[in-house]
């Protein structure tokens, strides 16, 4: 057993909590700027057992309606395609987006209206397309009251190496990597002092990325961030039709339909299709949680609109959600301590984002403002009274 003297203390300028995408992308901009940086990770790195895990995630320039990412959105897109230049790593592969809407009782479709017009907003655009040319064009089966619309500008971020670029030009910019180190508890003050079994960290600034296990760890700095752990079914389902394209997909009908869907760009010859909402877990124990009705739920939804795909998944696997009640994410500082700095709730939207995010959280750690307004992302929107 290490007796007191033989304890690691570690000391830097700016230490990160979390080897998440969000975390990996502020770390890579702190060491960018020069700051002597340390990114920490509760499990070896790479790992499956957050949010970031996998092969692809959807990327678009347009925001679908919410004003407050319009730039993020943007900056977010341009960044990503700068880390592919910057590193030579095929980062972003294009695939056009399928926005589909009903007009039925109670539902008017406006929500594809909302697309059109983020689309054009953006600079790219929009194709609207009848039902009967969208099931033709893309092997749907969608019925006469759907609407479609096509996003040109979408494609596929191949997340697995994202992640990795991100942490190999940290290191390469001087950064360094504790992985298998859990955070036990974080002393906030003008040195900040992160503890685990392992040692100590000290640092002048912390940045806190820790996805689904943010209750906890931000709960023990008195910051009570609203989220919840949902654990997501991945489903990757055979091709039957050769000749479907490759696209990404949106379902905006309504909540019980919204479906999402990438191409085989993962194993070529599934297509990946996901329903957007999971079951509630803890994070540590997520294989607790039986999937079976939301599994069947996805073959119902395959069956009635994707006669392209076998109605059975061939390969499952899951993923981590982490959820706020308005389902936006949280980026800000310590109400009193402002070298602390954190972003959570990023639930199943927030990879596209994670550039800049994490510019953003890099230069409030440094004690800058961000370049871009994050306001409508702070945490005393929830708290804020409704007089
Ligand atoms: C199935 C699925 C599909 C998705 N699809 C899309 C998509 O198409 N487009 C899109 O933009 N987004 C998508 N997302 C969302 C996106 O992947 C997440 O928003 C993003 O990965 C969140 O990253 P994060 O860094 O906040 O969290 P995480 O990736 O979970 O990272 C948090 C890290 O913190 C570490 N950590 C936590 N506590 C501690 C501690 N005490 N000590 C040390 N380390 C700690 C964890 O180990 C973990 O590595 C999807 C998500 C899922 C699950």
């Amino acid at each position: 057993m290490a007796n007191h003297k033989e304890e690691m203390i570690l000391e830097c300028e700016v230490v990160v909590v979390g080897g998440g995408v969000m975390g990996s992308s502020a770390a890579h901009y702190l060491a960018e700027y020069g700051r002597d940086t340390v990114l920490i990770d509760q499990f070896p790195l790479p790992h499956t057992r957050g949010s970031s895990g996998g092969h692809t995630r959807i990327t678009r320039l347009a925001n679908y309606g919410d004003p407050a990412l319009t730039a993020i959105m943007k900056e977010s897109f341009d960044r990503w395609l700068q880390l592919e230049r910057q590193s030579g790593v095929n980062l972003f592969r294009p695939a056009p987006l399928l926005a589909v809407g009903s007009v039925s009782s109670g539902n008017t479709g406006h929500e594809l209206d909302n697309v059109m017009a983020s689309i054009h907003a953006s600079g790219s655009t929009p194709e609207a397309l009848d039902v009967a040319s969208a099931n033709r064009r893309f092997r749907t089966s969608f019925p006469s009251n759907y609407r479609a619309v096509v996003d040109p500008s979408a494609g596929v971020l191949m997340a697995d190496k994202c992640l990795k670029t991100l942490q190999s030009l940290f290191v390469s910019n001087g950064g360094r990597v504790l992985d298998g180190w859990p955070v036990t508890s974080i002393s906030p003050g003008d040195t900040v002092e992160l503890r685990g079994p392992k040692g100590r960290v000290r640092a002048k600034a912390a940045v806190i990325c820790p996805g689904p296990w943010a209750g906890p760890l931000l709960g023990g700095l008195g910051v009570q961030v609203p989220v919840r752990a949902e654990k997501i079914g991945v489903y990757y389902w055979k091709l039957r039709d050769p000749k479907t394209p490759a696209f990404t997909f949106i379902d905006l009908s309504s909540p019980e339909n919204h479906f999402y869907a990438l191409p085989d760009y993962e194993y070529p010859g599934y297509m990946k299709l996901c329903y957007h909402a999971g079951l509630r877990t803890d994070p540590d124990e997520r294989d607790k949680v039986d999937m079976s009705t939301v599994q069947r739920k996805a073959e119902e939804y395959v069956k009635r609109f994707f006669p392209c795909l076998e109605p059975k998944p061939s390969v499952v696997e899951s993923c981590m959600y982490t959820i706020t009640p308005d389902n936006n994410f949280v980026l800000d500082r310590h109400p009193q301590h402002h070298n602390l700095v954190f972003g959570a709730g990023f639930s199943g939207t927030g990879f596209k984002i994670a550039p800049a995010c994490g510019e953003a959280l890099a230069k409030m750690a440094m004690g800058s403002q961000p370049q871009l307004d994050f306001s409508s992302f702070s945490l005393d929107r929830f708290y804020r009274s409704k007089l």
